[in-house]
């Protein structure tokens, strides 16, 4: 059955830039994992617009093919996230998928030996204060990412939209070291990662979940029922800009 869709005009100011949007949204209820190539074009957009103005500063990105000093970091994602790097990981051929899980098995393991495991199981736990540590503490167990090979990663197409929103000013070098004030991160002024955490589960205003993406393969992913795309695309949009945009169910 082929897909009713509506073409959305979106005009965002970013940086003093105004940015148009045009895109193909289901008009139908879809699964929202179905939306996440839209969500990853408009990352990848508002990623380029901040690195272009970095670099108008006179600043290079220190971000290169072949360095994934960032990728033993811990990675937020969403549960449409979770969901498409789960069915992701299932369609690998032998051999390559029981390596992958076994990297996604071997890292757990050490993130339970280091008392780490319960918390992160519990991200409504961590609250801003302890964010950063918790970070902290995840990387000093250097636990790779399962999909980074040669220090490259290996479903660059289809990395998180946290991984596609991280990019440095600083050395590379110091992104072995992570702290807030030796990594010099490319300001991205909205980052769809946070607004498309929330779709689907918007429990409070206040509240932003997250899923290490270490632990996508296993976690208590909630079945969502089909969604108006519309709706789904409104409330991302809704969360980024913090503005009321209202919502065809509405
Ligand atoms: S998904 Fe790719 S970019 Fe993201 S942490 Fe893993 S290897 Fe690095």
């Amino acid at each position: 059955m082929e897909i009713p869709m509506q073409t959305a005009n979106v005009t965002l100011r970013v940086g003093g830039k105004r940015v148009a949007f045009g895109f193909d949204v289901p008009t139908i209820p879809v699964e929202p994992v179905a939306l996440l190539p839209l969500f990853r074009s408009i990352t990848d957009t508002l990623v380029d617009i901040a690195a272009e103005e970095t670099r108008a500063r006179g600043l290079s990105i220190s971000c290169r093919k072949g360095c994934g000093a960032c990728c033993r970091q811990l990675v937020p994602i969403s549960e449409m996230e979770a969901t498409a790097i789960r069915r992701l990981v299932a369609s690998l051929p032998e051999p390559r998928r029981s390596t992958v899980v076994e990297r996604f098995e071997r890292g757990v393991a050490r993130l339970r030996e280091a008392g780490l495991l319960e918390t992160l199981r519990h991200p409504e736990s961590v609250d801003a204060e302890k964010a950063e540590q918790v970070g902290l503490d995840y990387f000093a167990q250097g636990v790779a990412c399962p999909f980074l090979e040669d220090e490259s990663c290996s479903i660059h197409p289809e990395r998180p939209l946290a991984c596609r929103e991280y990019l440095v000013t600083s050395p590379a070098s110091n992104c072995t070291h992570p702290s807030s004030n030796r990594v010099q991160c490319v300001p991205v002024p909205a980052k769809p990662s946070r607004a498309v955490r929330r779709i689907g589960d918007e429990r409070a205003p206040d509240f932003e979940p997250w899923i290490p993406m270490i632990l996508a393969l296993d976690w208590p992913v909630a079945e969502r029922s089909p969604q108006n795309g519309t709706t789904m695309v409104a409330r991302a949009f809704a969360h980024l800009t913090g503005a009321d945009i209202p919502t065809p169910d509405r």
